[in-house]
């Protein structure tokens, strides 16, 4: 089947080379045109535009980074949706929230393409494996036409409902992931504090059932202190706020999930934003409390002068 795919990310590069080794003609375009390199020599053919990426094939894969890169590569001046062939299939595999994805798929229908939200659950190892999970929203015939070319890249899909579900679910997913990430840094923090090491920890409750299997996965780069990004930590942190927002609008109040945001936040301050999500580490393990506990003293001129030095090494 002759399909495009559009944003040749850490996961967009790594779903493209599935398809092309699976035997489908893959058209591909990225903004920064450098990264299409490798697909090229998977042999994918380059496009220079969105707009003619999409020029006569059947099926359209977006994999963005977030609503407005989807919303600027889809309508901006180069934009592929009015170039679509009538009846084919956008399919966006972008982590956006559901009211774009349904947006997504109203502008879509009055065009009469067809549109399904179809993120995706696993990493680089699972998107360059085809061992990805797709969580999909839209019609149950239109799954049913894209399963081969899904199968091609991952191993399972579960169709949450209509357009906008498959946006849901993942939210859900990346919710539950990021507190976590950060709980569980918080935990190392807290062994650390007691004189236990992240190894002692992981070694000992790893295996048991209360460590959801992916934190097996980021132990070493936890342990090695390695970032290099498998899930950039920015994606994370908007995947964060997108949930806020849409709770918000569903009058829901995820206070964990703030708490969860001002760590990220103060993360990607600090320049932690392009390294795996695991980097929360740096932040949630190591909050200290700001104002030193107060020194017990019933009579203030009976302090021991120790506490003197104690005070002032704090700073
Ligand atoms: P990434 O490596 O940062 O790739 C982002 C892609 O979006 C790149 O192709 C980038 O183009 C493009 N892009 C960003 N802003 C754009 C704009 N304004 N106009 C046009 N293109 C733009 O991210 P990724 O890890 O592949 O993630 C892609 C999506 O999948 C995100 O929504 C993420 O949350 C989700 N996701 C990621 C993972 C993971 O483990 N990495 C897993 C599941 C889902 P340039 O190359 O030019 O910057």
């Amino acid at each position: 089947m002759d399909v495009a795919f559009l944003g040749m990310g850490i996961m967009g590069s790594r779903m493209a080379g599935r398809l092309a080794t699976g035997g489908h003609a893959v058209r591909v375009w990225n903004r920064t045109p450098e990264k299409t390199a490798p697909l090229a020599q998977a042999g994918c053919s380059l496009a220079p535009s969105p707009r003619r990426a999409v020029e006569g094939v059947q099926v359209v894969f977006t994999m963005l980074a977030d609503p407005e890169a989807l919303r600027q590569v889809a309508f901006g001046a180069q934009g592929f949706l009015d170039s679509m062939a009538p009846g084919s299939i956008w399919v966006d595999h972008s982590t956006v929230d559901p009211s774009t994805s349904r947006q997504m798929g109203a502008n879509s229908t009055n065009r009469g393409l067809r549109f399904l939200d179809v993120p995706v659950s696993g990493s680089t190892a699972a998107a360059r494996d085809g061992k990805l999970v797709f969580f999909a929203g839209g019609d149950a015939g239109d799954l049913e036409t894209l399963s081969p070319l899904l199968l091609a890249m991952g191993s399972r899909i579960v169709h949450a409902g209509p357009v906008g579900a498959g946006a849901s679910l993942k939210l859900v997913n990346n919710a539950f992931l990021a507190q976590a990430q950060a709980a569980w840094s918080e935990s190392l923090g807290l062994a650390e504090s007691l004189g236990l090491s992240a190894q002692v920890v992981h070694d000992a409750i790893l295996p048991t059932h209360v460590a959801p299997a992916f934190l097996g996965f980021k132990r070493s780069k936890i342990e090695s202190r390695d970032w290099t990004p498998e899930f950039p930590l920015k994606h994370a942190l908007k995947d964060i706020r997108l949930a806020l927002a849409s709770a918000r609008e569903a009058g829901l109040h995820l206070r964990q999930l703030e708490a969860s945001e001002e760590l990220f936040a103060e993360a990607t301050s600090q320049g932690l934003g392009d390294s795996d999500i695991s980097a929360v580490h740096e932040v949630a393990s190591r909050t200290r409390l700001q104002v030193p506990a107060p020194y017990p003293a019933a009579n203030p001129n009976s302090v021991d002068v120790s506490v003197i030095h104690e005070i002032s090494s704090r700073g």
